[in-house]
């Protein structure tokens, strides 16, 4: 979302009799967009991430944190320098729905350089920074996923309190107060609003609570029948979470139809892997992770469509909230296991179809336009649908899910984008950085190596749940593709003559592996005093690295045939295991490499200077061992602060002071004050790179190639 243009929302009255004439122009919109930019070729690899944060206020004579109301002044100024100078500033900030929340991006993309890798957490530092200066000394910039007594009583400050009997309330809840949500911009509480009218009455966000030995049941404010339910009554209570995201521009609309499906199965084993919210109002619950509470907190379906009550008024039964996981890919390849049938209208797909969109795209969008438009401004209802794309903007950024396909926008030098959208947002910058940077190169391992991760729809939907469970990063078992052959051998092709002749090593856990075998060809090689940085190349794009030492560096993704399309039926049901976190990131010998083996199978076959290769170690050192149970997710480290805090009672109960506690405890950790093994190992993280310690040879080619200038 840019910066959001002012405009007068409609009534909800007058957006509901707007929804076909959204969806009738949005349709046109996005064939008109298709046609536009169907052939558009040649776009290099960008990305950027995108972590949101809460502000938190500390009382220090109270010991009490709560969150602070401030986003829409802190923001003023932290837009200043935009608006100044645009193409020029380190960092963009944007609103987030909490009026305590902020959003920052880099200023600009990274790019294909492998060099950017030690870009991310350095400008992450800096945008901490940019806020903390602009923040009073009893308060925080915090990238936390949820602020654990979000809703509780008088967690605000200023103090607000919730006015469910007030008819002009939008969220009408008992718990979170319309000055929680931000004032800056009508969307959210028109938003807030919309969602809770058109389900017909106030979302229902349910919570296994925590049972521990004094818990008291029922949990206040259970509902009826379920006295072990933490009930949250608000879209805040999900859209007030935080999380971290990341999108890559492909090189055409073809290869980002295929990362789009070869990473929606990774979408649950990363929310695994990077689970951070296991409290909500102030209680323990078993839930790890945010998913299910920010898709119910936007869950605007009606009881016919959630089939509750026999279909009258609505056209279909809806299976999922619009904020859930994706229900189909768009690839040729992947469409046998599009096994979860698809709602949609006929009509609006038959339009998709007679409009020369293909059957897999056409029912992709068609499936997101069955959704109505919950929020509409005055401004935007007549558009010219050869070039604005504003109704169908519209529909796609409110269906919100663990993928999305993003084509490019009106007049720009943009190309088609993917975004990735499971990951909590950890706490420090390196835990972030270290999440971005291997979701980076793990889709330039995808595309060099061809690899494979596709899983029917229904196993992804079920690795959903499974990753929100209670410590299901070191507990529970996901589905998973078993590799094949002729992946193994493309990756040990790829690495071959540097590595110990399998070229894929499944045990890399301390890191030697990788290390031993990297540091063979791993080193930025100087050719006539020319440093030339290694790039990452899109698919089908020729790499850049004409001088790669086994002649086998060409991992242009191109070359390698496409197996896995004769399996049998047997063989495909044997295709998929249930692994665990462990062997999914470290390999399962004869099943799977495992999927940071693999990255320094590619690692091996690019050259990448030294610096560059030790930031992507940390990295790499760091994921395997949360993967292996070595470093513990943030949600389980949250858990066992509260379980081991003296004020805690045994009753699941996160108390103000337990909260205030836990909170500082996580500033001194993202200053670097307070070293957590069990979260990050020894390493103080507080000394991370910063651009300095870039070779000055590259960072010459990082400001030639425009770090990140748009064309
Ligand atoms: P949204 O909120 O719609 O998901 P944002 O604009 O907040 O998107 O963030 C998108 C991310 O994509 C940012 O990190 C930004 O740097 C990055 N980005 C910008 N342009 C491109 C591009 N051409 N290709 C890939 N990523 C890009
Ligand atoms: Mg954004
Ligand atoms: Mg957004
Ligand atoms: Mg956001
Ligand atoms: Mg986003």
């Amino acid at each position: 979302m840019g910066l959001l243009s002012e405009g007068s929302p409609l009534s909800w009255e007058e957006t509901k009799k707007l929804a076909d004439h959204v969806r009738e122009h949005g349709i046109n919109q996005f064939i008109n967009l298709y046609h536009r930019l169907k052939d558009r070729q040649g776009d290099i690899l960008k990305w950027g991430d995108e972590v949101e944060y809460i502000i938190v206020k500390f009382d220090d004579e109270q010991k009490v944190a709560r969150v602070a109301l401030k986003a829409k002044d802190l923001l003023e100024k932290l837009n200043e320098k935009e608006l100044a100078d645009p193409k020029n500033v380190k960092s963009l900030w944007r609103p987030e729905y909490g009026a305590y929340m902020i959003e920052g991006t880099p200023g600009k993309p990274f790019g294909g350089l492998m060099a950017h890798f030690n870009l991310v957490e350095a400008n992450m530092r800096y945008r901490r920074e940019e806020v903390t200066e602009l923040l009073g000394s009893d308060e925080c910039v915090m990238s936390i996923t949820n602020f654990p007594r979000l809703g509780s009583p008088n967690f605000t400050y200023p103090l607000a309190q919730p006015h469910p009997e007030d008819p002009l309330s939008s969220a009408r809840s008992l718990y979170f107060p319309d000055e929680a949500i931000f004032p800056g911009h009508p969307r959210f509480k028109t938003l807030t609003r919309n969602i809770r009218k058109r389900r017909g009455e106030k979302v229902s966000i349910k919570l296994k609570v925590f049972k521990d030995v004094k818990t008291k049941l029922p949990v206040e404010g259970a509902p009826p029948g379920e006295p072990d339910v933490v009930l949250l009554d608000a879209m805040g209570f999900g859209m007030g979470c935080c999380c971290l995201q990341l999108t890559f521009q492909a090189c055409n609309i073809t290869e980002a139809r295929r990362l789009y499906d070869q990473l929606a199965p990774l979408c649950p084993i990363m929310l695994a892997l990077t689970a951070a919210s296991p409290i909500y109002r102030g209680y323990l619950t078993e839930s790890d992770c945010r998913w299910n509470v920010i898709s119910s907190s936007v869950d605007c379906r009606t009881e016919e469509e959630r089939g509750l009550t026999p279909l009258k008024e609505q056209k279909f039964r809806i299976a999922k909230s619009r904020y859930d996981s994706i229900d189909s890919y768009l690839s040729p390849e992947a469409a046998k296991y599009n096994d979860v049938p698809l709602t949609y209208d006929e009509d609006v797909y038959k339009r998709l179809i007679e409009g020369g969109i293909d059957h897999l795209l056409a029912q992709h969008v068609a499936h997101l336009f069955i959704r109505d438009t919950v929020s509409l401004f005055s401004e935007k209802v007549h558009q010219n649908d050869e070039e604005d794309t504003d109704h169908f903007e519209n529909i796609q950024s409110t269906n919100w899910q663990t993928m999305r396909f993003k084509p490019p926008p009106p007049n720009s030098s943009i190309g088609w984008r993917v975004e990735f959208r499971p990951c909590e947002a950890q706490i420090s910058d390196f835990e972030n950085a270290a999440i971005v940077c291997f979701v980076v190169l793990l889709t330039r391992v995808i595309l060099s190596y061809q690899l494979n991760f596709l899983t029917p729809i229904s196993k992804v939907d079920e690795n959903m749940q499974t990753a929100q469970k209670r410590d299901a990063c070191r507990k529970e078992k996901f589905w998973f593709r078993k590799s094949s052959k002729s992946t193994e051998q493309r990756a040990a092709q790829a690495a071959n003559g540097t590595s110990n002749g399998n070229g894929i090593t499944t045990n890399g856990i301390n890191g030697t592996n990788g290390n031993a075998t990297a540091n063979g060809n791993g080193i930025l090689k100087e050719e006539n005093g020319h440093a030339k940085p290694p790039v990452m190349t899109n698919g089908t794009s020729k790499p850049m690295n004409g001088h790669g030492i086994n002649g086998q560096a060409s991992m242009n993704g191109s070359g390698a045939d496409s197996d896995e399309h004769t399996d049998t039926d047997d063989e495909e049901n044997e295709l998929f295991q249930l692994l665990t976190i462990n062997e999914i990131f470290n390999g399962k010998p004869n099943v799977f490499p495992g999927l940071v083996p693999l990255i320094r199978s590619y690692l091996q076959s690019m050259e990448v200077d030294t610096d560059t290769h030790c930031t992507i170690e940390q990295y790499l050192r760091f994921i395997q061992k949360r993967a292996a149970g070595e470093l513990i997710t943030t949600a389980t480290w949250m858990r066992e602060q509260v379980l081991n805090h003296p004020d805690y009672k045994q009753d699941s109960v996160v108390s103000d002071q337990i909260n205030y506690d836990l909170l500082k405890r996580i500033q001194h950790i993202q200053e670097g004050k307070h070293i957590e093994p069990a979260l990050l190992g020894q390493l103080n993280h507080s000394k991370t790179k910063t651009k300095d310690f870039i070779p000055p040879a590259l960072q010459k080619q990082l400001a030639k190639n425009g770090c990140c200038e748009e064309k």
